[in-house]
């Protein structure tokens, strides 16, 4: 729940910032360019920090494991579900955020 609040937050703090900076990039030349970069890096610090901090628990052995940035950003997801393959065991299926 906690981390819920926080990515919620940092959602927020996210969209304001895109809203402040193509506010401001209609008026610069080239203003698109920075847009574009402010938002990947965006995209790109958001999912760095919940490949961090959120773990996985396998449906089929019962333990924990991290994914990379890659596996965050390439994986199928719903609300708090993602689908990969466990590290320990290899079955593929939807692990639950723990
Ligand atoms: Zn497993």
């Amino acid at each position: 729940m906690k981390n819920n609040i926080k990515t919620i937050l940092l959602l927020i703090i996210f969209t304001v910032l895109l809203i402040v900076t193509g506010y401001f990039a209609q008026q610069i030349h080239h203003g698109i360019v920075i847009f574009i970069f402010v938002f990947l890096l965006g995209i790109g610090l958001l999912t760095k920090m919940h490949s961090i901090e959120v773990m996985y628990l396998c449906k089929s052995c019962g333990r924990e494991f991290k994914i990379s940035l890659l596996q965050d950003l390439l994986s199928l997801h719903n609300v708090n579900k993602k689908y990969l393959k466990c590290p320990h065991c290899h079955q593929r299926n939807w692990h639950k955020e723990v």
